[in-house]
């Protein structure tokens, strides 16, 4: 007998994309070694963590360092101080009902999105907006819930909706029953959000269907329209159908920070082979205690001092800086006559290429003639083919050079 891999792993494309922006970007620094390039690609954010977010980081670390108020391992769903203070803040002020023991604590979005679909069945149907977040893909792919990946793109067995200009990048509800639905608004990468009415759709369908949904609100503090919900809790009935995913990557520069938090409702119920219901709050709670020992102490404090006013009127001023370099792509983008979308409830914009320019054709252009990066939209998935990312997280200053390159182009 051998050791064998999980094969699943094999069916994985490599992470192409950014390894060829790399090559790309390499070769024409080695032609051009004075080329000046500014980079518009990156969904990192570039602004420090706010002074409130800082000082109470600090006296959290001198608390771990005294006798009587060191902390060991605390609870794996995280301390009642942050969870309390997200449900109040987060939910309760907008007339949102979610409880404190709703909300797991976690270090990342990232990992809570892509190990939720570990307490689900191996034969639910997963659907994904396409072009997507690569996570939700590949930790099917990983689970063994698609076959390969075929000639377009696509991996079998997995439902793409796609969401393109056509449909006003609203994802279109899937013709066959899918079981398992991802979304993620405002969206990365397409910038795009959807209304109440829009999403009160996808609640309506998962409510018929028996669906669960996986709502990723990563970017919720960038939403600037009334219009926009800011939970999916805000759609009535979402609480028996959805799990939504929250970060304080990109509200607070939690970036390399690390904490998020997942609301998983008490009514949230799953029928096992036999009919029998099965809480998925109970399910989630198992998994996290099993396989995680929460977040330190400090950054747990450190994301609680996001709620305090000072906190509030700093990450509302890095939003608004990351904002208006938003505002400064659009309107640069209209002068050089191309189509976009985004960047009015999120920081991310999507180009449409000219017609007869592919995504990797305009990234060469825009790289050889403005000497500035952007993310080839057919990276995030087949029907992004035809876009192009930018994103707002910059310094003013690079935005405002880039967008003065990029304004001198033709298309
Ligand atoms: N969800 C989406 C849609 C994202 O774009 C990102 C990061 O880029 C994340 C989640 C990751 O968030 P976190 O930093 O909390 O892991």
């Amino acid at each position: 007998m051998m050791v064998t891999v999980n094969e699943n792993y094999l069916l994985l494309k490599s992470s192409y994309i950014f390894s060829e922006i790399n090559r790309r970007v390499e070769e024409f620094q080695t032609r051009n070694p004075d080329a000046d390039i500014i980079r518009m690609g990156i969904g990192d954010v570039t602004r420090p963590l706010p002074g409130a977010v800082v000082e109470a980081f600090h006296r959290a670390v001198d608390e771990m360092a005294g006798e009587e108020t060191f902390r060991g391992y605390g609870p794996e769903q995280g301390y009642p101080f942050l969870r309390e203070a997200i449900a109040e803040n987060d939910y309760a002020s907008r007339g949102v009902d979610v409880t404190p023991d709703e909300i797991f604590i976690s270090d990342g979005a990232k990992c809570d999105t892509g190990n939720i679909q570990e307490i689900f069945g191996l034969d639910n149907v997963v659907a994904v907006t396409d072009p997507v977040y690569p996570v939700y893909v590949e930790s099917n792919v990983m689970a063994g819930r698609t076959g390969p990946m075929d000639e377009s793109g696509r991996y079998e067995g997995l439902v793409y909706l796609p969401c393109t200009e056509e449909n006003d990048f609203i994802p279109p509800l899937p013709e066959e029953k899918v079981d398992l639905i991802y979304l993620c608004y405002p969206n990365n990468p397409t910038g795009t959000a959807l209304t109440h009415k829009q999403l009160a759709e996808w609640v309506d369908y998962a409510r018929d269907a028996g669906s669960i949904i996986l709502f990723d609100a990563a970017y919720e503090a960038y939403i600037q329209e009334d219009n926009i919900p800011h939970s999916i809790y805000e759609i009535e009935g979402a609480r028996e159908v959805a799990v939504e995913f929250r970060s304080f990557s990109k509200n607070a520069g939690f970036t390399g920070t690390r904490c998020a938090f997942t609301v998983v409702p008490e009514e949230l119920e799953v029928p096992d082979s036999e009919g029998k219901m099965h809480a998925l709050k109970d399910l989630w709670n198992r998994r996290q205690t099993t396989k995680f020992n929460g977040v330190s102490y400090p950054v747990q404090r450190a994301a609680e001092a996001v709620y305090t006013p000072e906190g509030q009127r700093e990450i509302r001023e890095s939003i608004d800086y990351y904002m208006e370099n938003a505002k400064i792509i659009r309107e640069s983008l209209e002068k050089a006559g191309l189509r976009y979308y985004g960047g009015v409830n999120a920081p991310y914009i999507w180009i449409r290429t000219p017609e007869g320019m592919d995504s990797w054709q305009f990234f060469d252009r825009l790289l050889n003639d403005a000497e500035v990066v952007g993310t080839p939209g057919v990276g995030f998935g087949p029907s992004g083919e035809g876009y192009f990312r930018l994103t707002a997280f910059n310094s003013l200053k690079n935005t405002v050079r880039a967008m003065e390159r990029l304004s001198e182009l033709s298309f």
